[in-house]
């Protein structure tokens, strides 16, 4: 059996998964302080002990995913101060000594819909949430882009529509696309939550401009095989559609693409990405330990 962990801000959702990689039970924690949040995690683990082989965890961060740096597996400078240095994977290898597969929340739903879903069979994956935050994470021949650190796509530079006068809400950078795009940024403009707005919202072609401007950053960038857009904002499912549209216009021919139909699209797996995405990597993890 395969452990999985997708610690999120709000809560953490921990699943068991078998080596077809069949979800065979899940639960979800709040996330309060590091003391209480990981003793309900490792109790629910702790039921499997004897059958458990690895575990994958996809976390929030900044995250440490450095091998040689001696705070290796630890939440980094996080603005959720309790969790600022928790040593996460020190943490779950005292408690379980087997393999730990340790990369961002981003980066694991990306490896979900690699392994299984929009990804499945490609070599070059981008994947994006628009959520509570932006993140993004690229594969590359199965392996995750990074170099110093993990990529902070969500935190690229867009250019304010024409229309739109708000400022942005990234304390770091105002109008990043996580300040523009996230939906705490759309109900910040609108006085509503974006499952509030209706279809034919305005709103919702600036909002799809901001997230075309990304796939065409990200399309020079690295000229990927797919982009997937998920997160809760892109339930909107009209989004994709206008996106399309937008990034045709923003790229003005100057590289041709696959189909844009093929080549920015929603996920597959939906909610299931981030814990099929730890699983197998967990299942990797134990593979080359
Ligand atoms: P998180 O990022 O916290 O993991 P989600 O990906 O579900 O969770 O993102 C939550 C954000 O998405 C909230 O800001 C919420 O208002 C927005 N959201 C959720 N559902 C929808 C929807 N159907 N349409 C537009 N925005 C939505
Ligand atoms: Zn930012």
């Amino acid at each position: 059996m395969y452990g999985s962990i997708e610690a999120g801000g709000t809560k953490f959702v921990c699943a068991i998964g078998d080596e077809e990689m069949t979800i065979k039970e899940r639960v979800s924690f709040p996330t309060t302080t590091p003391e209480e949040t990981m003793a309900l995690v490792i109790d629910f683990f702790k039921k499997y002990e004897d059958q458990l082989v690895g575990i994958g965890i996809g976390s929030f961060g900044p995250i440490d995913i450095h091998r040689d740096s001696a705070t290796y597996g630890y939440i980094t400078s996080t603005p959720k101060l309790a969790w600022q240095n928790f040593d996460f994977v020190g943490t779950m290898k005292q408690a379980f000594p087997i393999p730990i597969a340790w990369t961002t929340d981003v980066n694991a739903a990306a490896y979900g819909e690699y392994v299984f879903g929009k990804g499945k069979g490609l070599s070059s994956v981008v994947y994006y949430t628009i959520g509570t935050g932006v993140g993004g994470g690229a594969l590359q021949d199965g392996r995750f882009v990074e170099g110093f650190s993990h990529p902070e796509m969500g935190h690229m530079l867009v250019v304010p529509h024409p229309d739109d006068s708000f400022e942005g809400s990234c304390p770091f950078h105002g109008n990043c696309l996580e300040g523009m795009a996230a939906g705490p940024a759309i109900e910040k403009r609108l006085g509503k939550k974006g499952q509030e707005l209706s279809e034919d919202e305005p709103f919702w072609s600036i909002e799809a401009e901001y997230i075309a401007q990304c796939a065409y950053n990200t399309t020079l960038m690295l000229s990927p095989d797919v982009i997937i857009f998920g997160g809760g904002v892109m339930k909107q499912r009209h989004m994709v559609e206008k996106v399309h549209q937008a990034f045709e216009r923003l790229v003005n021919g100057y590289v041709k693409t696959p189909a844009v139909a093929d080549y920015i699209v929603t996920p597959e797996l939906e909610d299931n990405a981030g814990t099929l995405g730890c699983l197998a990597l967990a299942r990797e993890a134990v593979l080359h330990s």
